[in-house]
């Protein structure tokens, strides 16, 4: 096992853990930065993002590279590993991962938020055979196909809009009468023939044999079960934070996510929280990077008092 020591590491390469990066390399100090899956976060699943200032226009993925391509023309270090705890040490932290124990003086959690899932019989078995939590990544293995959404915010009818470009056919099926998601997409979702509403009903199972065939259907006002068939099921009920690796050096909220004021600095010395993974009310591109910009500077400071 190797040790690698750096000013700061920062834990997720989301636009949180990528704007902090920025900073902390501008401000010279050594940087490592840790990713579990790929980079870019959750903004990589956006097909059109329309509300980040300067870029009126752009897919997430590719606001996710041109992020990326800002810290490798700094030299950035990136490392693909999953951060599976911290450790205290005499002067900072270890990140421990699913590889290698790197140590820092100062570590910028940025880990973002992953999906809720439906927690119904078969979903688990039918993850990548049906089950995606993705339109805009997963969409084209559905093509003339019928798919269902479930969800009632704005992942939920963005995806079903997305999805009705490709598919045959789109159900979006909600456990409420009314959806929470925007005017525009409201607006939006009343002109598109091949999205069928299903409100009032909830998912309870998934069934098919090596692929999801169909979804039971179950009404919530009147009880009425019954078998829709679907090839793709995509949820879009929700996000968890992914903060609990941590919990025992850092203090969390009762829903688990980290605990930071304005500074970004979490319950621990030495130790950030930026973007959604942090305790706060909006979560969006321009708040992560907002955070991400704040733990940076925060994280600078920190180590430059403790000379
Ligand atoms: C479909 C969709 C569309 C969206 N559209 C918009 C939009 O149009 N405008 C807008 O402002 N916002 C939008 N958002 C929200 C926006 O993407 C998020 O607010 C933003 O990505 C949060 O950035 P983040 O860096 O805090 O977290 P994330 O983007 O979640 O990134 C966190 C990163 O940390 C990594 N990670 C997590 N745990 C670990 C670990 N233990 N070790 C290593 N790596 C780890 C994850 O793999 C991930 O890459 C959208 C979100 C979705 C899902």
């Amino acid at each position: 096992m190797q040790s690698n020591q750096y000013d700061i590491i920062i834990v997720g390469a989301g636009p949180a853990g990528m704007t902090a990066a920025l900073y902390t390399l501008r401000a010279g100090k050594s940087t490592l930065l840790l990713e579990g899956q790929t980079y870019g976060g959750q903004i990589v699943q956006s097909r059109k993002v329309e509300n980040y200032p300067g870029a009126p226009e752009i897919g997430g993925a590719e606001l996710a590279e041109q992020m990326m391509a800002q810290l490798r023309a700094l030299d950035a270090k990136v490392v693909s590993a999953h951060a599976t705890g911290l450790r205290k040490t005499v002067d900072g932290y270890e990140v421990l991962t699913d590889g290698d124990v790197y140590s820092a003086s100062a570590v910028i959690l940025a880990t973002g938020v992953g999906h809720r899932k439906l927690g119904v019989p078969g979903e688990a078995q039918f993850i990548g055979r049906g089950v995606s939590f993705c339109a805009t990544c997963d969409g084209m293995f559905f093509r003339r196909r019928e798919v269902a959404v479930v969800g009632g915010g704005n992942t939920a009818v963005q995806d079903a809009l997305v999805l009705s470009e490709i598919c045959a056919k789109v159900y979006l099926i909600h456990r409420r009468d009314g959806f929470r998601a925007e005017k525009h997409l409201l607006d939006r979702l009343a002109k598109v023939e091949n999205i069928e509403l299903i409100t009032d009903t909830v998912v309870t199972e998934m069934k098919g044999e090596f692929t999801l065939q169909s979804v039971t259907l179950r009404n919530v006002k009147t009880d009425e079960v019954r078998e829709l068939a679907v090839s793709g099921v995509f949820e879009a009920v929700g996000v968890l934070p992914q903060n609990a690796a941590f919990a025992d050096v850092v203090a969390l909220s009762s829903d688990g996510y980290l605990l930071a004021g304005d500074d970004c600095q979490a319950s621990a010395p030495g130790i950030f929280a930026a973007g959604d993974c942090r305790q706060k009310r909006v979560r969006q591109l321009t708040t992560a990077t907002a955070d991400g910009t704040v733990a940076a500077l925060s994280a600078c400071e920190y180590i430059d008092n403790k000379k």
